[in-house]
């Protein structure tokens, strides 16, 4: 690689930021109480909606994703109570952590790492746990590329429950539909570093009045992440505390982008690169860790090969071309790569990749054709 500038960050996030969003970051400061301040966050609500599904202004933390998450945990069930966690890989095993440091009795359901949860299995399992006071799953599960069913595991909810429907969609709003009022999700959360192209440092949850009704009678104590002080603000068109405004406006540039493109478009876009992706991995003789009925748009993981230093290997070899793939996480550290394929890519990027993994993979010993992957994704790119 000769140009860092030019390193192809190909992780499941944080993802390469535009141009047009890094520049609209550096616009002078202003005061968060200004007027400018409140339509500046009025203009990323508007439009944040339409990326939720919802008629809600969802609300703005300043944060990494995983307070998104614990809010959500914090505000809605209080220790001794009931909730449910769908663990299908890591994200929903962090969902589970924070339910128990709060001393909230976990129920989880737990499914092998690479298949999503099917919405019947969830069924059954509310049945044995009438109590639950929420639900608590990942729409994509970035640590294996599924997307889980969320439409289907709402509705599954909302028939054998009275609990909240809580989803984490930080690694795919924005790349994949999502229609949270449609669908019966009761909170939604996301983060800015993956299909939103922002850095880190944004966290998002919408919340449905169903949710505030169960918000408003938790006595759980809790103060930065306390989301009742988020809608008293909101009132006010402000956030309880400073935001990160330079975020802020790279937001409205991000979302704007989004506009440009049209979000239809910008799902087809994310499908194609999946299929893309999936189709050149295929074509070199390597294993998808998913079904194509699992496959997220937005993340695809690969067996690395049969021994452990297999894939880390591989790795290594792609950063040095320039190329970062992400590695496994926990039990799966050594054994998958993952391909981050949301946000700020495109078509070009996968072929970019797909490229450099048959030069890696060369070099690491294993025997593929050279263009016999991009070849494969080519012909998606012209077909589909
Ligand atoms: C990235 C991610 C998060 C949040 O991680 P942070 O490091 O806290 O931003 C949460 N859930 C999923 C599914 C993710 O991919």
């Amino acid at each position: 690689m000769s140009f860092s500038d030019k390193f192809h960050l190909r992780i499941p996030g944080p993802t390469p930021v535009p141009a047009r969003v890094m520049q609209a970051m550096q616009k002078p400061m202003i005061g968060h109480r200004s007027g400018e301040a409140s339509s500046l966050y009025l203009e990323c609500s508007a439009k944040l909606k339409l990326v939720f599904g919802t008629k809600t202004d969802p609300l703005l933390l300043s944060s990494s994703g995983t307070g998104a998450l614990e809010a959500a945990v914090v505000n809605t069930v209080s220790p001794g109570e009931e909730a449910v966690v769908v663990v299908t890989g890591a994200f929903g095993d962090r969902f589970a952590k924070i339910v128990q440091k709060y001393g909230i009795t976990l129920h989880r359901l737990d499914l092998p790492w690479g298949k999503a949860c099917d919405p019947d299995l969830l069924a059954s399992f509310l049945r044995q746990h009438p109590a639950a006071k929420a639900v608590f799953f990942t729409y994509c599960e970035t640590s294996t590329g599924v997307l889980n069913p969320v439409r289907e595991l709402a509705q599954s909810v909302r028939e054998h429950s009275d609990a909240l429907v809580i989803a984490d969609g930080v690694s795919c709003l924005g790349a994949v539909p999502c229609k949270m009022d449609e669908w019966g999700i009761d909170i939604m959360v996301t983060g800015s570093q993956k299909a939103l192209m922002l850095p880190p440092g944004l966290a998002f949850a919408a919340v449905s009045q169903r949710a505030w009704k169960q918000i408003e009678q938790n006595p759980t104590p809790r103060f930065y992440l306390d989301l009742l002080a988020y809608r008293k603000n909101l009132e006010k068109e402000t956030t309880p505390y400073t935001p990160a405004l330079s975020l802020l406006y790279g937001l409205a540039e991000a979302l704007a982008m989004l506009e440009e493109e049209g979000l239809p478009r910008v799902f087809a876009r994310h499908e194609r690169l999946k299929t893309m992706t999936r189709a050149g991995i295929k074509a070199l003789g390597l294993e998808l860790m998913t079904s194509d009925a699992d496959a997220s748009p937005t993340v695809t993981s690969v067996y690395g090969g049969r021994e452990k230093w297999e894939a880390e290997t591989l790795r290594k070899e792609l950063r040095a071309l320039g190329v970062g793939v992400a590695g496994g996480q926990q039990h799966l550290k050594g054994k998958i790569f993952r391909i981050g394929h949301m946000g700020y890519c495109d078509e070009l990027d996968i072929l970019t990749v797909l490229s450099a993994l048959e030069i890696a993979l060369i070099k690491t010993g294993v025997p593929v054709e050279l263009g016999s992957g991009v070849k494969a994704a080519q012909e998606v790119m012209l077909h589909v």
